[in-house]
């Protein structure tokens, strides 16, 4: 598997490229100003003992404290983290919100792990990471195989180190423990309202033929809005495989089922496909919701798909760019299509700090204005330099973090 730390290094180098910028600044967000790891012991269920690695990156802070969600999974290490910092950092900016980049995780793969030795992972990271944190310094959030309890665990062990009330330390928090309504399907939502702040310029009207890869928070959320919003969901997939219907796919009864069994594959009505088929499907609209790496110079040539909108982090390599850009794909950026969740991360830390509550219609208003302003400024900024959109929101968020 591709570094992703070498392809975030290959965009911003691609970026100044179209438009340079000093060598100061690429040569900052080139190295992450800290790099923790840390050993966290933890007592099993069966009384012995085992060390998980864990690990936060602070990449960049000159827009404002760390931000950055906590990944749980077998395949986590430093180069990961590392990217996926160094993308928040420009994430945070393309998005224009007062935060810096960040990202965290253990190497572990959760599906092991009772529910009492989740927990203590999870405190153990926390208890370790502890000086860090805070809200003016590291603010983490739930990212893949984490979710609003496993913040809850982390904001309380927090606040038991620290002996303060500090809600605003974590975000993607549940509604009932200060987290923000419209928080969990905030990415998702994002992705929807930038899509169609971009349909129109791009061709894309209609009723669309969607494909998703990747059933969790983040797919699933997409899948169920696209749905919503009049679309047809003819494929779907997660870790153990992938499942399509040219008909159209009840969302709503994916999810139940994948509940229930654990996976989307053995939906009724609905015909098993392998993952890379699902990548290479003739549609309208690919969301890649699930890990890096997943459209690459391999496969890029047989996408058939008119738009990629990148729910995931980091899912398409710079070599796939290209043959995507040549084919005539879209392919919307991460850094802008993915940056709802972050953004109602921080009005979520934003309710916490002044003490408020909004309601979820004002949540999802806000996000809208803002999502859809700086969308239809990354594509402004395409057009007129005659750059793919990657390039063009990097140059954006470049130019912010440069003033
Ligand atoms: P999640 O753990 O809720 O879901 C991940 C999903 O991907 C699961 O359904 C899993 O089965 C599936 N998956 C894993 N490997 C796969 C494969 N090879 N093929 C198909 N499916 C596979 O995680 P999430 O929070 O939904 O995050 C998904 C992606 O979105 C990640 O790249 C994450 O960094 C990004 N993201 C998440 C948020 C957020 O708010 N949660 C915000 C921005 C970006």
């Amino acid at each position: 598997m591709q570094n992703p730390f070498d392809n975030a290094l290959n965009q911003i180098k691609r970026a100044n490229e179209v438009k340079e910028f000093p060598k100061s600044l690429i040569e900052g967000l080139t190295h992450p100003d800290r790099q923790v790891r840390i050993s966290i012991p933890v007592i099993m269920d069966d009384g012995s003992q085992k060390i998980f690695e864990g690990y936060r990156v602070e990449h960049n802070n000159k827009r404002g404290p760390y931000k950055g969600g906590i990944r749980f999974h077998q395949d986590v290490d430093m180069n990961e983290l590392n990217a996926l910092a160094f993308w928040m950092t420009l994430k945070c900016a393309v998005a224009n919100i007062p935060m810096g980049g960040g990202k965290g995780g253990v190497t572990v793969d959760p599906k092991t792990l009772s529910k009492a030795e989740l927990e203590k992972l999870s405190r153990g990271w926390v208890r370790l990471m502890a000086p860090l944190l805070g809200p003016e310094k590291d603010v983490p959030a739930p990212d893949v195989n984490t979710n609003g309890e496993i913040m809850s665990w982390m904001l309380d062990e927090y606040e038991k180190i620290t002996g303060e009330m500090s809600g605003a330390t974590f975000t993607g928090k549940p509604i009932s423990n200060r987290g923000s309504e419209g928080r969990e399907e905030a990415t998702s939502m994002g992705g929807l309202y930038v899509f169609n702040s971009l349909k129109e310029s791009l061709n894309l009207e209609g009723q669309l033929n969607v494909v998703v890869q990747g059933f969790g928070n983040v797919g699933g959320h997409a899948a169920l809005l696209f749905e919503a919003d009049g679309h047809k969901i003819i494929a779907l997939s997660d870790s153990r495989g992938a499942i399509t219907n040219e008909e159209g796919l009840d969302v709503k009864a994916v999810m139940e089922y994948k509940k229930e069994n654990g996976s989307v594959v053995g939906f009724s009505n609905s015909k098993e496909i392998s993952q890379t088929e699902l990548l290479t499907l003739s549609c309208d609209v690919l969301i890649p919701s699930a890990l890096e790496n997943q459209i690459t110079e391999e496969n890029a040539k047989d996408v058939k798909a008119r738009l990629i909108l990148e729910l995931a982090n980091g899912p398409t390599t710079p070599e796939a760019d290209d043959i995507l850009f040549a084919k005539g794909i879209y392919v919307v950026p991460d850094i802008l299509a993915n940056s709802g969740g972050v953004t109602v991360s921080t009005f979520e830390w934003e309710q916490n700090l002044k003490n408020e509550k909004w309601t979820k219609e004002q949540v999802l208003e806000k996000l809208k204005l803002k999502i859809e302003k700086e969308a239809v400024n990354v594509l402004d900024y395409s057009r007129t330099n005659n750059t793919d959109l990657r390039r063009a929101a990097f140059i954006v968020a470049m130019e912010r973090l440069l003033k």
